[in-house]
């Protein structure tokens, strides 16, 4: 039989397992929120990221010499002066990645 004194304890017991539920359950979400801020921000990251090098490739097209069947590097071609071969370096740094 269980008396007075033995159910207050139980239930004590019961409100105390319940409080560190609680506490381990807001951690849990604390926890989850941090991480879905900081996946928000590596996404915003990695959009700008593939942006950027789409812009790149975009200055760096391909360009076909007006003399032969060469490919070659619009933009390098225009600020170095000479035929540099397409892909040039900066498009294939950038496939690399
Ligand atoms: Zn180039």
């Amino acid at each position: 039989m269980v008396d007075n004194e033995d159910l207050q304890r139980r239930i004590e017991t019961l409100e105390a397992v319940c409080e560190s539920n609680k506490r381990a359950y807001v951690g849990a979400v604390k926890d989850l929120m941090t991480m879905d801020e900081k996946l928000k921000k590596l996404q915003d990251q990695n959009r700008r990221g593939r942006r950027a090098i789409a812009e790149i490739k975009a200055l760096h097209h391909e360009y076909r010499g007006p003399f032969d069947e060469g490919r070659y590097c619009a933009h390098c071609n225009q600020i170095s002066g000479t035929w540099i071969p397409y892909p040039c370096p900066t498009v294939q740094a950038l496939e690399g990645m």
